[in-house]
Parts: C-alpha cells; structure tokens; sequence
C-alpha cells in the first residue's frame, strides 16, 4: 500500500486491542494496540507501513498519534482500565525530539488518564542507532511516570549492558523461538534474561503465546505478563477485549499441581540416596580409609552415578576419583589433591550440609569431562568431609523430575 494512501486516508485507520494477561491476577492488565487499514472489504495491518524504513518518519508519527488519540478516547470513554502498550521506533520518537508524544499524553492526563498507565514499547534493534539520543528521550519521559518496555529482547544478547542503562519496567520476550523439543537454548537464555529482569526490576513479558506447552513455559519462566492468541487476539472494540480464550486460573493450577508432583519426586530421589548413604555411615573409618568407604558405595550408586570423590571443607579432593567405564569402577588417584573450591557455591554448599546434616542436590550443568548434562548428589560424612556422587545423563533423562 502507497504511504501517501495510508496517511491521506486516515479515517480509515483504526486501532485494534490485543489483551496483555497479568500472571498474578489471571485477568486482564492491558492492551497492547496496533493500527489497521480498510481496504475495500477487509482490514490490513499496518505493520509494512511501520516496518518500511522508505516510509518517511513524519508519516508514522501522523498515523501513530491519529491512532493513540482514538485509543485514549475509546479507553476514557469505556472507563477502561489498565494499561496501553503503544509502539515506537526510535527514529519516530526522536522526531521534533519526541514532544507530539508527549504533548498527547500530557493532554489526556488532564482528561483522567494517568501517565503510569502508559508503556512504550521499543525495539532492541533500535538501540543501535542514535542510542545515546534514544536513551535520553527515553529517561525523560520516564521522569513524566511514563514506562518503557523492551520489545523482542533477546535477540541480542549484546545488549544487556544499554537494557541496564535504561532500566525499563518491562521486557518482551518472544515466546515464538521456543519449540517444543528444542528448547534449552532457548532456556539459558531466559535463564540470563530473568536474572538480568531480576537485577533492574523489570517484569518479563512472554508474548506470541500459542499454545499450552508456551503459557506453562511463559509460567514456569517467572513471566510477570502473558500475551498471545492463545490467550486472545487483537480485536476492534475494547468491550470485546475483556475476553481470554483459555481459564488462565485453572491451567497455572494444572501447572502447579505437576510442578508439586515434580519437586516432590525430586526430593524423593535426595531422600533415598540419602538413606543409602547414612546406612553404610557406621562403615566410615575417616580419611586414611576414604577409598575402602567410596569402594563400598561404588554399588549403592551403580545405576545413578559414573563418578564419586569426596572432599574436605576446604574443596579439596581427598580420595580418589572412582569413575565408572564401561560397568566398571576404576579408580584414578592422580584426581587426588585437586581442588573444587572455586565451584559456584561449593563453600556455601558444603557448610549448609554440614548444619543440616543433609544432602544437596546440585541443578543440571554441563561436566567438563564428559561434556554431558549432569547433576551432583553430596552429602556430609562429617563436620571435615563430604561425599560427591555425580549422576550420570541417562539416570537424569530417565527421570523427569531430575530434568529441570
Ligand atoms: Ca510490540
């Protein structure tokens, strides 16, 4: 469609209201709205017109704000509630240094529509260019109570130290990229991304939710907000937008209810490799004997573990490695006198055992041996010493619970 159409023929331009579900009340918190076109008989999105970098910025910014005017009325008129998340790009918002925006929304703030309800949502490709510009903006309008949202973050994970910066309340992240069977990629970059969200206090946001499987992953990954078809499409007018397709209530019951199942399961695995320890404990003859005592553990663990050492309260390794090839246990004692000390939590881990007289079982990560995906079983033999059983890929993907 001709960008000169487009902005000539504005009264055939209107907003659609996509709801945005909140994951602590189960309703709707907002909508996110995007423009629509009438052509002819159906109504075309605008996302070319938007998307195409030939489209002078003027022409966006004249459609945009025909767009939000008729937003804000509709929502004032219909005392809605909520918020409205509104899309920028930051060549469009730096246009006469972003103040059509801003006049709008200060304009309707008089009429009762507080700031706070407004979110702007930019892209993280846009902070590419001109960022120190955008950032300023972007920090200014924040001073109005105005929040900014992060759209496809993500996608480059190089741009964590410029999301830091600008502090936004909300990240976006695309649900799309995850697959059914091929998702750990996927995890350990939401992983890092809930950690970042974690450390300025912004809220993740899992949009393009499509399914089931998507929602209990947007769940289970500390998604603040929910948005996709599954949950509701776009629609024209905000009475019908109230509508959520699926009983957002009864799916995260379902979704706690296998997660208990699941946690439970876990603790039974640590609670029986715990009994299988302590029941040959009277057989520790402390460290002059530690290979004797591991020797005999080798077929307790036969099933579960490839590897078991035990080390002192200072990382150090004061056995063996008793590693399994092939069926067999062998033991390599050059591993005797290295140190693991310096293992994320390892001091923490060993002084929690050591209070609780309990063992701890470690998340999954990557053995830098075998380069499988592993967890660790540990367990206090004293207040000095402490057992290590590694557990090996097959018993973990053989169990469910172990998995994640
Ligand atoms: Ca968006």
């Amino acid at each position: 469609m001709d960008p000169l159409d487009v902005v000539s023929d504005l009264h055939k331009i209107k907003p659609v209201y996509q709801p945005i579900v909140s994951a602590i009340r189960h309703s709707v918190a907002g909508y996110e709205t995007f423009g629509r076109i009438q052509n002819g008989e159906e109504w075309l999105s605008l996302g070319d017109f938007f998307h195409n970098r030939d489209v002078p910025e003027e022409f966006k910014v004249e459609v945009d704000q025909h767009l939000l005017h008729i937003v804000m009325t509709e929502m004032l008129e219909t005392n809605t509630e909520g918020y409205v998340f509104i899309n920028r790009n930051a060549k469009q918002l730096m246009v006469n240094n972003g103040e059509d925006l801003l006049e709008s929304l200060l304009m309707f703030e008089q009429k009762g529509f507080a700031m706070n309800r407004i979110v702007i949502e930019v892209t993280e490709h846009d902070f590419d260019e001109e960022f120190e510009e955008l950032i300023h903006l972007l920090l200014y309008y924040k001073t109005f109570g105005i929040q900014i949202a992060v759209d496809d973050v993500g996608a480059k994970s190089s741009n964590i130290d410029r999301i830091r910066q600008l502090e936004p309340h909300i990240l976006k992240v695309d649900t799309g990229i995850i697959r059914h069977n091929d998702s750990d990629g996927f995890h350990d970059i939401i992983y890092s991304l809930s950690l970042l969200a974690h450390r300025i206090g912004a809220a993740l946001l899992f949009e393009n939710i499509e399914d089931n499987f998507q929602l209990q992953f947007a769940w289970k990954h500390g998604g603040h907000f929910y948005q996709g078809f599954y949950l509701a499409r776009p629609v024209f007018e905000l009475k019908d937008a109230h509508h959520i397709s699926v009983n957002v209530s009864e799916k995260i019951t379902d979704y706690i209810l296998r997660e208990k199942a699941l946690v439970e399961d876990r603790r039974n695995h640590v609670l029986h490799w715990e009994q299988k320890v302590k029941s040959l404990l009277p057989q520790w003859g402390g460290v002059k004997k530690v290979d004797a005592f591991i020797d005999t553990l080798t077929a307790q663990f036969n099933t579960e573990s490839f590897r078991m050492f035990v080390c002192n309260s200072y990382g150090e390794q004061v056995s063996a490695n008793f590693r399994k090839r092939e069926g067999n246990w062998e033991t390599e004692p050059d591993k005797k006198g290295s140190n693991w000390a310096f293992r994320p939590y390892f001091l923490e881990n060993t002084m929690e055992m050591r209070t609780s007289s309990r063992g701890i079982l470690s998340e999954n990560y990557s053995d830098i041996e075998t380069r499988e995906m592993i967890r660790t079983f540990s367990f206090p033999l004293s207040e000095q010493y402490f057992l290590f059983v590694d557990i090996c890929y097959s018993f973990i993907y053989e169990n469910e619970s172990l998995l994640i």
